[in-house]
């Protein structure tokens, strides 16, 4: 075990910031990364062992202890819970005899439950041994778990067949379908990939392309906004022995899917584009962060970067121009929901804990390694290789004054067509519902558990930045939804699950109002316990980055725009609870430390 630690340690050569890597092919050739090999670690990379346990201890998809030889992952997001979760995690659990969270007594199977996946157009879905599984039911629960019964490999289990598009080709071999339901200007295949490398590179400055990017007034489309000329710019001047452009391929944004339709069937645009971004800010290594439920196209994605290679369109003098050299690494991510937070995206690209970084300095100055970074999203810089073929002012006449161009929208929950829809922005939000199918809606979460769920008097609200921004999630709720229990209560407990732990405010607030959450719930409220909600998410403000920022989203958001279903659930008669009963609290310390309670109770 040591030599071949040794080989996986040489083969980075040695360097710590490829930690992830590292420990990446040490779970996958030992199950798990154990003290014994954490210290050896430590020693060869002249890390301390704290620091290496800290990267371990921090990432779903890393454990310090001894897995099962296979491993199910249930997703548990919101959309998997409306189509029949709870039917097919007991499934699971009967077939398998544990609960989830344990292992088989006899090692053979892991049953854990993990955050969003990004199917949420194909749910429930779970990964199993880095396989993904869609549209689950506790029938094909039961007939995967007797396959690995008897012996079965996982690639066997799938008898459903593969998905649609590129999904098929054997490098890739999923069953996970695109569901792209309608194209504009950036997923209609009229682009000859490769154009803006071969043809306008060589004749355009970087100056100018630039330029074209900051005329077209593009947006970043992970969901800030920021203007993306504009920090293309502020990289292009920012000091540096190397510069760096990243690929946030990262969207652990419950609801979203858009990025992993893109990298499968769009990543030669993607790739290009990070290119086109690295010719325009004069870097020279561009990093793809891929997020490890997506580890099923990484194969498939290495391969286009090998032909783009041979091609010459990465590589030394790319297209021929002498000074360009620009090349592009795919860094696999382990799981964690901050780490689309591009400064935490950064410290896990060093092989950190993925914990956001205070700002300023902002990555264009002091980014991966503390040198200049631009960080993109996937869905702008394929984008962008479509407005410097076609021109600013073609990219101008779409979308309207305020928000320009097209967005591409996740939309799952409960409509007749889930899927990625590519629409202009400006669009109202009574259009996407009728565009999806959707009757009967209650309700619609735009922008995912950090964004704001509207009812029927907002439905005439249009997607802008100045209006209705949003990283492209859509989650509709028909009126049999109950949205407090199945919606509000599953987004904070997303926040919970993925807080990173660092500021005090995010680490411990979202439990405090999840508490005022349940008591309403189960009808224990009072009317105070709802101004206490609105009041104490206040306080997150104060966090360090956008999850704790935003972490009390589904709460204000909800009794904002459904204080009805509060108002019904809390007790009229009593005006203030403070929660606390002597009596629970006595009986709670009696059973901590054995002793009996000296009063009489009815418990
Ligand atoms: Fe971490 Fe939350 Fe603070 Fe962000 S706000 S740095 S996720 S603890």
């Amino acid at each position: 075990m040591k030599d071949r630690i040794i080989e996986i340690i040489s083969k980075y050569n040695g360097d710590s910031t490829r930690l992830m890597d590292i420990l990446h092919d040490i779970q996958a050739h030992a199950g798990y990364i154990d003290e014994a090999t954490i210290a050896l670690l430590a020693d060869k990379l002249t890390l301390s062992a704290a620091q290496i346990k800290e990267t371990v201890s921090f990432y779903h998809f890393y454990s310090d202890k001894p897995l099962a030889k296979v491993n199910i992952y249930l997703n548990d997001s919101v959309t998997a819970n409306m189509n029949g979760r709870k039917d097919v995690l007991k499934a699971f659990e009967d077939a398998c005899g544990i609960k989830i969270g344990r292992v088989t007594t006899d090692g053979n199977i892991g049953l854990f439950s993990t955050s969003c996946i990004g199917m949420n157009d194909q749910e429930p879905a779970a990964i199993i041994n880095d396989r993904v599984f869609t549209r689950l039911t506790p029938y094909r629960t039961k007939q995967i778990i007797n396959g690995l019964k008897q012996g079965q490999h996982v690639k066997e289990l799938v008898v459903e067949g593969c998905g649609d598009g590129n999904n098929a080709l054997p490098i890739i071999d999923a069953m996970v379908y695109n569901n792209i339901r309608r194209k504009g200007a950036l997923l209609s295949h009229d682009y000859p990939l490769f154009t803006v490398i071969k043809d306008i590179l060589p004749k355009t400055s970087s100056e100018e392309i630039t330029d074209i990017i900051t005329e077209s007034n593009i947006r970043g489309r992970g969901g800030a906004g920021f203007p993306t000329g504009l920090k293309w710019k502020f990289g292009s001047r920012a000091k540096g022995e190397h510069r760096f452009i990243i690929c946030n391929a990262d969207e652990g944004e419950p609801g979203t899917f858009k990025d992993r339709v893109l990298l499968t069937e769009y990543p030669e645009m993607v790739f290009e584009g990070m290119v086109a971004a690295g010719y325009a800010v004069g870097a020279d290594i561009g990093l793809l962060y891929l997020r490890y439920e997506y580890k099923y196209l990484l194969v498939y994605l290495n391969g286009i970067l090998e032909n783009m290679r041979k091609n010459n369109f990465l590589g030394q003098s790319i297209a021929g121009i002498g000074d360009f050299d620009f090349d592009i690494r795919i860094q696999l991510g382990a799981g964690a929901y901050i780490c689309g937070e591009e400064s935490a995206l950064i410290e896990s690209l060093e092989g950190k804990r993925g914990e956001p970084r205070d700002k300023p300095p902002f990555p264009v100055e002091k980014g991966y390694l503390n040198l200049p970074t631009v960080v993109n999203n996937v869905e702008t810089l394929a984008t962008v290789v479509k407005i410097i073929k076609n021109g600013a002012a073609w990219y101008n006449q779409l979308g309207n004054k305020d928000s320009v161009g097209t967005k591409l929208l996740s939309i799952s929950g409960d409509c007749r067509f889930p899927g990625i829809y590519e629409v202009e922005w400006g669009l109202k939000i009574s259009d996407i519902l009728a565009m999806c199918g959707a009757n009967e809606v209650q309700a619609i979460q735009v922008g995912g558990p950090s964004g704001t769920l509207l009812g029927e008097k907002d439905f005439d609200r249009e997607l802008s930045y100045s209006d209705l921004p949003t990283g492209g999630s859509m989650i509709v709720f028909n009126k049999n939804r109950d949205l407090l229990s199945e919606v509000v209560l599953n987004f904070m407990n997303f926040f919970i699950e993925e807080s990173c732990g660092t500021c005090s405010t995010c680490r411990n607030m979202p439990y405090v109002l999840r508490g005022k959450l349940l008591k309403v719930i189960n009808g224990r409220g009072v009317k105070t316990d709802i101004e206490d909600m609105v009041n104490w998410a206040n306080l997150l403000k104060v966090s360090r980055c956008g999850l704790g920022q935003t972490a009390a989203n589904p709460i204000v958001s909800s009794i904002r725009n459904f204080r009805h279903l509060y108002d019904a659930l809390v007790q009229k008669e009593i005006e203030y609870d403070s929660g606390f009963s002597l009596e629970t609290s006595v009986l709670e310390s009696c059973k901590a430390v054995r002793r009996q309670p000296l009063f009489h109770h009815n418990a």
